[in-house]
């Protein structure tokens, strides 16, 4: 077989094609010092360092975020672990959310104090109690991780004022999963990067597992550097479905956030309903923050029932419509009794700790199914 690839036909196709490939060959030397060396020609090297089509989704991610510059990674958590372990060092002192998601958290607590990280754990229920702490740790961070809105209760930060407490020089992260672009823009607001797991809105489909970090050209450099040493890389095949659906993303948002509201609204008033969170609400303790910080609400209802885990168990078991999995921002709904499932391995003081009621059920909205079918099904299952 010939060595020599013939010229794609197609050059003139709207959409960039996707390209699979380990590696990357060069013409001549003269390519490979322009292109390995120099850098004055863009050439791919190696499929654990750079891929076209990634390179692609990341422009548009980093327009999306209005950053410098953005990564793909593997997963939401490879974007997470890689960030922390490129900016931390021993004798770093760190804080993070305890209503953070339970996987960063066991990052912090048990993987990055083993590299003599020193990991402060506040709060962010009651968000002044919540600055307060940091501006008691303030002088001593290097790094404040944030995420918001928080996952069951969607609690919220008053992030501004976290950059201010914290001074310019601590590095700021925010896991902006649940609130992505156009309903939140974390770097207006004094944030460094921006994470997300893209498995969720970005990705929207419920058929890839890709995660981002988005912000400082600095700090993305530092965190590219052992992105490719270490290799939680998507493919290009990911890369690719994630840009196919950056363009449906403001409409998927903008039609999760009416269902949100619709039937957080509806659950709010219903008489077998304790307490609903859904920021969106007034009813919500963060309502106020997130008026300032917020343009949407997003397609998660969170809910309390007054009622055992196993009386809560047979109303999520009589409802019809969602699917009972453990994912938001897919096409279709999905629920999930949170002590049930992702807290199943938490015992009461673990519960008690992160605030979680035994009668917890999050509604994951998916825009293929209308407000009035999930209201009806609410209304027999809670009936
Ligand atoms: N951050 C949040 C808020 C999440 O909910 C998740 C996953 O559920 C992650 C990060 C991790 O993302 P991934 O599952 O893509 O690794």
């Amino acid at each position: 077989m010939t060595r020599k690839r013939s010229p794609e036909p197609y050059t003139n196709s709207i959409e960039a094609p996707v390209y699979q490939s380990a590696s990357y060959y060069f013409h001549d030397a003269g390519h490979v010092r322009a292109g390995l060396h120099d850098l004055t020609t863009p050439a791919g090297r190696y499929g654990r360092y750079s891929n076209p089509t990634w390179l692609e989704v990341e422009q548009r991610l980093s327009e999306l975020s209005e950053a410098d510059a953005s990564l793909l990674f593997a997963s939401g958590m490879a974007a997470h672990f890689t960030t922390f372990t490129a900016l931390l060092q021993a004798g770093d002192e760190v804080v993070l959310p305890a209503e953070s998601y339970r996987q960063v958290r066991n990052v912090f607590h048990t993987i990055l104090p083993k590299f003599g990280v020193v990991v402060h754990e506040i709060s962010i229920r009651d968000p002044a109690a919540f600055l307060d702490g940091v501006r008691a740790l303030a002088g001593r961070l290097r790094l404040i991780h944030l995420e918001m809105p928080s996952s069951p209760h969607m609690y919220l930060i008053d992030v501004a004022a976290v950059r201010e407490i914290a001074g310019p020089d601590v590095i700021i992260t925010l896991d902006s999963s649940f609130s992505p672009p156009p309903n939140f823009y974390a770097l207006r607001w004094g944030v460094d990067l921006v994470l997300f797991s893209a498995t969720k809105y970005l990705g929207g489909h419920g058929d890839i597992v890709c995660g981002v970090a988005s912000g400082r050209h600095d700090l993305i450099e530092r965190i590219r550097w052992y992105r490719d040493t270490t290799g939680p890389v998507a493919d290009g095949n990911a890369a690719f479905l994630l840009r196919r659906s950056l363009y449906t993303l403001p409409m998927r948002m903008q039609r999760v956030n009416a269902l949100g509201l619709a039937v957080a609204s509806y659950l709010d008033g219903h008489h077998a309903v304790e307490r609903v969170y859904y920021t969106g609400l007034d009813s919500h303790p963060h309502f106020k923050l997130g008026q300032s910080y917020l343009t949407g609400h997003g397609g998660v209802v969170t809910f309390e029932l007054g009622l055992t885990e196993a009386e809560t168990a047979a109303v999520v078991d009589r409802l019809t419509v969602p699917f009972m999995a453990s994912n938001f921002g897919a096409p279709h709904t999905l629920v999930e009794q949170s002590t049930f499932f992702t807290y199943f391995e938490y015992d009461d003081a673990g519960l008690a700790g992160i605030g979680v009621s035994r009668g917890t059920v999050r509604l994951a909205l998916g825009y293929v199914n209308e407000a009035a079918e999930v209201i009806e099904d609410l209304a027999q299952a809670l009936g």
